[in-house]
């Protein structure tokens, strides 16, 4: 077991994967009855068991099984699920108070949190740091923001993005099955770019990159008017679309085309941010700095917690009373992201999640080797995919085969997540205080399931 594991898994939590009832175990499958008479039929789970203890590297679930992680919620509990500098920090917080409204006292943990992003975040000049709850209210914001600074409307995002589920967001995304039939109308203003997508791209991947821009500058000057366009909004690894990074090259263009039209680049980092990738930000991996940058999943170590921070000058365009929200910044959640930095910092996290794609991805390219139904591996650090296809030359989506052999590894312990615009990518998001030792046993259920295909 490496020596992070140790140190910040689970307290007492052993381990090791343990399946010993069918998945889900009779206990889960008691609550999966009360959850479909109490919840609503549009609220899935990806793997229905009941967690009771989680840490480490591991799920344990109500009948005793113990699962291997490979999900870390969906790229949220990146130090782990019980990291002790998180624990510590919150449980502190809630005995001295759990609520004041930012809006109506202020809290020293909100602003120090604020300072850690300013500090950190690849963004330009003087910075400013906004708290709210979720992904999707950072990039909400972000685009309030690009517009008030701006004074132009226009939104431009790309194919296979992924932006949340609020009526924005939701109107930025991509898919549309599940998230966005059936509650439209959607939001005006929002316009769609090709994604540099070097497996899919049809000039071919040397292309990619090249042909990507010119379909942005296109799309930017002629159909729009880049003087009316407030910001191209970039996942610099997308995330529910697949985990599509792009060429080389593709992003510091997209970064170039914005600044020489005036508009503002908001890198949403949602899913890549804090460590995830193997920089503290995946915008670093090409020096890119955006205007605005958006956080949430890992920032909070599980505590709903989301950001933008951007430049001084952009977010201080917004009058007073224009930004915050009832429960933003929430004191627990701020504790909690402040002992996230002090895990990520004491414990060297981003080596960890470059350590993790290297024995990760070379073990998905000998399982592409084998098994010609993989028809692409890639991802960067601690967020690596699997893209699966009908094979032999043929790059048919197959999200039937995909979900087969998902369901495979969760039949034999192993919590895998699937995504992608076609639904056949199986992608890899361990927490960081996942083992060795654990990691290797993960990627040996995947080579097993992919077997028996
Ligand atoms: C998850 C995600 C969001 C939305 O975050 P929520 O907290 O679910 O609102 C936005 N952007 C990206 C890239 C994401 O991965």
């Amino acid at each position: 077991m490496s020596v992070v594991a140790e140190q910040i898994g689970g307290p007492g939590l052993e381990q090791v994967r343990r399946v010993r009832t069918e998945v889900p175990g009779p206990r889960s499958e008691e609550l999966l009855r009360r959850q479909r008479s109490a919840l609503p039929a549009g609220l899935g789970s990806s793997l229905p068991v009941f967690v009771t203890a989680a840490g480490g590297g591991v799920l344990v679930d109500a009948d005793g099984n113990s699962f291997i992680d490979f999900g870390s919620g969906i790229a949220v509990t990146t130090v782990g699920n019980s990291a002790p500098r998180v624990v510590e920090r919150a449980s502190a917080q809630l005995d001295r108070f759990t609520h004041t409204c930012f809006l109506v006292n202020p809290y020293e943990s909100y602003v120090e949190v604020c300072e850690t992003l300013n500090r950190l975040a690849p963004v330009p000049g003087e910075k400013r740091t906004l708290l709210v709850n979720t992904g999707a209210e950072a990039v909400e914001n972000a685009v309030k923001i690009a517009r008030a600074a701006t004074g132009r409307q226009g939104i431009v995002v790309f194919d296979h993005a992924y932006h949340g589920r609020t009526l924005l967001t939701m109107s930025m995304t991509a898919k549309n099955v599940p998230y966005k039939q059936g509650f439209g109308p959607f939001a005006a203003e929002v316009h769609r770019a090709p994604m540099a997508y070097p497996y899919r791209w049809p000039g071919g991947k040397e292309r990619c990159a090249e042909e990507a821009a010119d379909a942005l500058v296109e799309l930017l000057d002629r159909r729009l008017g880049a003087e009316n366009v407030a910001a191209v909004v970039c996942e610099p690894v997308q995330g529910e679309g697949g985990f599509i990074v792009p060429p080389a090259g593709f992003l510091p263009a997209v970064a170039e085309i914005c600044a020489a039209r005036g508009i503002l680049l908001i890198a949403d980092e949602v899913q890549t941010g804090i460590a995830r990738t193997g920089t503290l930000f995946a915008c670093e991996h090409e020096g890119i700095r955006p205007d605005l940058l958006a956080t949430a999943k890992g920032l909070g170590g599980g505590l709903p917690l989301g950001a933008v921070t951007g430049r001084a000058e952009l977010l201080d365009a917004v009058p007073a009373g224009g930004l915050g929200g009832t429960f933003s910044g929430n004191p627990v959640a701020c504790e909690a992201a402040l002992g996230v930095f002090e895990e990520i910092e004491r414990h060297d996290l981003v080596r960890r999640a470059g350590e993790i794609e290297r024995i990760v991805l070379p073990a998905l390219h000998a399982m592409a080797g084998r098994h010609e139904f993989v028809g692409d591996v890639r991802g960067r650090g601690a967020m690596l995919a699997v893209e699966i296809v009908r094979g032999g030359g043929d790059r048919t989506p197959d999200p039937a085969r995909t979900a087969a052999i998902s369901g495979r590894c969760h039949r034999d312990g192993l919590l895998t997540l699937t995504a992608g615009s076609y639904g056949n990518v199986l992608r890899f998001l361990p927490p960081l205080a996942i083992s060795d030792a654990l990691l290797k046993e993960g990627l040996d259920v995947l080579a097993g399931a992919l077997a028996e295909d």
